[in-house]
């Protein structure tokens, strides 16, 4: 069995995108007056299921430098959110449960989060190489600003993606030694991932 672990060279690369991708967030957050301040939502228990092993080992390298006491907690955690997921499945419902990770709203390896924690919340767009484009509308509340200033996403402020996502494909690609598509598809919540260890295959 191979592990699949970023190299420091390729962390170094992973948090630049990140970075960017950060700053691209809060210039668009600017621009529309949108902030998370006084939510009673709280999207770390939105269902999520991710899809990159680039993410996957970066979220793993977090992991694996906490102690063994939080690491235990944090799998406890895990294993109580992957029962109450098919719980709720059974039950034909879509599950909404804590992320393991939160901890009174603060997020226990919040340099690590997944590409979803970082980019949910404002409009984005991203362009596929066929020409086609797909729009993310961002949450409820910045979904009410987008629509009491602006006749329509598309000409309200957004975060361009495609960049951000060619940069992490790259590093996907590079992790897998360029063998992505022999590989076993990810498809995994954040509970999911650190059950299943680092990625491997
Ligand atoms: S992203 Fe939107 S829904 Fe989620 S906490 Fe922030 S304001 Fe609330
Ligand atoms: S990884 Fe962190 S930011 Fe993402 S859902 Fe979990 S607690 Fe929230």
């Amino acid at each position: 069995m191979t592990e699949l672990l970023l190299s420091s060279e390729q962390m170094a690369r992973m948090e630049a995108t990140y970075a960017e991708m950060a700053d691209a967030y809060s210039l668009v957050a600017a621009e529309l007056g949108f902030s998370c301040d006084g939510c009673a939502d709280n999207c770390c228990d939105s269902y999520f299921l991710h899809h990159t092993y680039v993410e996957w080992a970066y979220l793993w390298q977090g992991f694996s430098e906490l102690e063994a006491g939080a690491q235990a907690d944090i799998l406890g955690r895990c294993r109580d959110y992957v029962a109450g997921c098919q719980m709720a499945e059974a039950r034909q419902e879509r599950p909404q449960l804590m992320c393991p990770l939160n901890r009174e709203g603060l997020c226990v390896l919040y340099k690590h989060r997944l590409l979803v924690c970082r980019t949910h919340g404002v409009p984005a767009v991203m362009r596929f190489p066929n020409g086609q484009i797909r729009h993310f509308l961002g949450c409820f509340r910045c979904q009410e600003i987008v629509t009491s200033r602006f006749a329509g996403t598309e000409s309200a402020p957004h975060v361009e993606r495609t960049p951000h996502l060619s940069q992490l494909l790259q590093l996907e690609n590079e992790l897998c030694l360029y063998k992505r598509a022999s590989l076993p598809k990810v498809k995994k919540t954040i509970a999911e991932m650190l059950l299943a260890g680092a990625p491997s295959y």
